[in-house]
């Protein structure tokens, strides 16, 4: 979607340090982090939230949810926690699939 701010992260239309990427996902720090480490884990697909995930698509999830403790890892952290925000009540700031990682 060309007005969604992860997309254009996913495109590189809005240039941003990445911590990790590969063919399903980019991984960039939180701007407004709540911890001292906070990660945003970004599907490359748009994909609108967890509401939205198809039967077809749980590979990724998948994927998604077993890189968390290799990004931990590599973060140095011995903890953390994971949150997915879904739907604007559920507190969903960008309306794009992103698992948030937060340690430290
Ligand atoms: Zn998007």
């Amino acid at each position: 979607m060309s007005d969604c701010i992860f997309c254009k992260i996913v495109s590189g239309t809005l240039a941003t340090p990445l911590i990790y990427e590969d063919d399903r996902v980019v991984v960039f720090k939180d701007i407004k982090p709540k911890a001292e480490v906070h990660l945003l884990v970004v599907s490359k697909e748009h994909i609108q939230s967890l509401a939205h995930v198809l039967e077809d698509q749980t590979s990724l999830i998948a994927h998604m949810m077993l890189l968390l403790p290799k990004l931990a890892k590599a973060q140095g952290l011995l903890g953390f926690k994971t949150q997915i925000n879904t739907g604007k009540a559920g507190g969903q700031e960008v309306p794009h699939l992103h698992i948030q990682l937060l340690g430290g």
